[in-house]
């Protein structure tokens, strides 16, 4: 009976959606706040967002912008992430329960014995981990920078967490180097099958196959091209194909569609949503917005070393 009575409330006092943007707008500029969204996020969501990108984007931008209150429309590891390169500021994650299924898969622990296990290693983590993990790290590294900055680690030897997929397609790049892999994955790609894009081959035989490298070797082997978001973004743009078959999280059609309104984009597989992505809604951000939480932040111990392999990654744009 509470919940529902406090369900209605809630609504009245935040009016229609039109209602809800306009006061989002005015306690945006009352806190001095900007509001970052991550391309997966729901198209209500990207709609209010300031700025919009992919991990490496938003934490160029956490690092770099003048607000007072950051409110983060992503998952736990990036709001913790603009928390470490941003430490005045308040850091919002709308919904606090919005984590990430791949950087839950290896803690400090497990990182801890893969370095005594491969003491000869430079260790360098995907940006989907935790500050615990982070702290631990040589590096830190996003899909878009990864190949990159692993070419110009002076070592020949890289411990490469958590995601396997993306540390054996970093490998297949970068052969002059040794790899060690955890066992990590992202639920949502990797199991896409080699099938799934072999139908989507027979059934659109003109669309062009857009993946990224969080799918399994034997996916990324069958498609036209490899990337990170922001990469799937800027080659659907350029692309003249006029019909583009998308193998990444679905929330990034609304940017697609936004890009390009002339091309038709298809999602290769229904099973391309993260539910952690897709937690975060209009109500959220304005209840976060209102009540100042839920805050994020980072014991200074752990923030302090983190923030040493952030800066390596933001060093290898
Ligand atoms: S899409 Fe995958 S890597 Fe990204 S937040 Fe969801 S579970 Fe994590």
């Amino acid at each position: 009976m509470r919940s529902r009575q406090g369900i209605r409330k809630r609504n009245e006092t935040m009016g229609t959606k039109e209602e809800q943007i306009a006061q989002i707008q005015g306690m945006k500029k009352k806190h001095n706040a900007v509001i970052l969204a991550h391309y997966y996020q729901n198209a209500e969501v990207q709609q209010v967002a300031d700025f919009l990108g992919d991990s490496l984007d938003l934490s160029q931008k956490a690092a770099d912008n003048d607000a007072d209150v950051v409110v983060f429309c992503g998952v736990k590891f990036m709001a913790e992430t603009a928390k470490i390169l941003s430490p005045q500021k308040t850091v919002l994650l709308p919904r606090e329960d919005a984590g990430c299924l791949m950087a839950d898969m290896i803690d400090a622990d497990d990182i801890r014995a893969l370095k005594e296990e491969h003491p000869d290693a430079t260790v360098v983590g995907y940006v989907n981990t935790t500050a615990e993990v982070k702290a631990l790290c040589d590096y830190c590294c996003t899909s878009a920078n990864a190949v990159k900055l692993v070419r110009a680690i002076p070592g020949n030897k890289i411990l490469f967490l958590p995601d396997r997929n993306l540390g054996q397609y970093i490998a297949a790049q970068v052969p002059e180097k040794t790899f060690v892999f955890a066992e990590g994955f992202c639920p949502t790609h990797h199991f896409i099958e080699p099938e799934d894009v072999r139908q989507a081959r027979e059934e659109i035989p003109d669309g062009e196959i857009l993946a990224h490298p969080e799918c399994r070797p034997e996916v990324l082997s069958l498609v036209d091209f490899v990337g990170s978001t922001s990469q799937i973004l800027k080659r659907a743009r350029e692309s003249s194909s006029l019909r583009i078959v998308v193998c990444t999280e679905q929330g990034i059609l609304y940017k697609l569609q936004k890009d390009s309104p002339n091309k038709e984009f298809i999602m290769l597989s229904p099973k391309l949503v993260c539910p952690n992505m897709k937690k975060i809604t209009l109500d959220d951000v304005h209840r976060s917005l209102s009540r100042m939480e839920p805050q994020i932040d980072v014991e200074d111990s752990i923030r302090v070393k983190a923030l040493t392999a952030l800066e390596r990654m933001l060093q290898n744009v």
